[in-house]
């Protein structure tokens, strides 16, 4: 018997279609589709369904990228925010978890990455060039750099700190103060540390 006729077509197509999604190499599509397949048939049905249903209507906001379900998301929206205050995040998540705490009031921008030569990611793969058209259309007054306490995310602030400054000498820019350990993740901080993080920028 062939190795083929033993390996269903069906799993190996769906564990390269895994392998496609960033950061998911082999081991990250075996894991998620050899775990599904242990979930009884309703509901890793169900389940599927409603990734269909989230990867059918989800999408970056056209203004600051945000992941939602509408074409402007419900921040950008919002007469209510402050339009100078950006604050500047990786990704959709981070934002979130910052909006969880109620507290901010101005609008965020997803970068959708960070600078990371390494992983080949470069300045030119962010959503930069739309930050800097937002800066000038929102004539904003301060932009909060809130990008991840790693060694990338610190020097994806700095670069964004620098051409900020260069082309806009009238912005303050603010990077938020970690309080908490080096290389933990936004989305992972308690609130507390979180919001001490905002009060204390610099
Ligand atoms: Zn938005």
């Amino acid at each position: 018997m062939a190795y083929e006729d033993i390996f269903p077509k069906a799993l190996r197509e769906a564990l390269e279609g895994i392998t496609e999604i960033p950061t998911y190499g082999e081991k990250g599509a075996n894991r998620f589709m050899y775990n599904l397949l242990k979930l009884d048939k309703e509901k890793r049905v169900r389940l599927v369904k409603k990734i269909l249903e989230a990867v059918q209507i989800l999408r970056p906001c056209k203004e600051c990228y945000l992941i939602t379900d509408k074409e402007v998301c419900a921040v950008c929206s919002d007469d209510k925010r402050i339009k100078k205050f950006i604050c500047v995040v990786e990704e959709s998540q981070d934002a979130y978890a910052i909006e969880r705490l109620g507290r901010y009031k101005g609008v965020y921008h997803i970068l959708q990455g960070r600078i990371a030569p390494l992983e080949g990611i470069s300045a030119e793969d962010l959503t930069i060039d739309k930050l800097l058209k937002r800066i000038e259309t929102y004539k904003a007054k301060e932009v909060i750099l809130a990008t991840n306490p790693n060694v990338e995310g610190e020097a994806t602030a700095s670069y964004l700190a620098n051409l900020i400054k260069k082309k806009f000498p009238g912005v303050k820019v603010s990077r938020t103060a970690y309080g908490f350990q080096f290389g933990s993740l936004i989305e992972f901080v308690d609130e507390y540390s979180l919001e001490k993080s905002f009060e204390n920028r610099k």
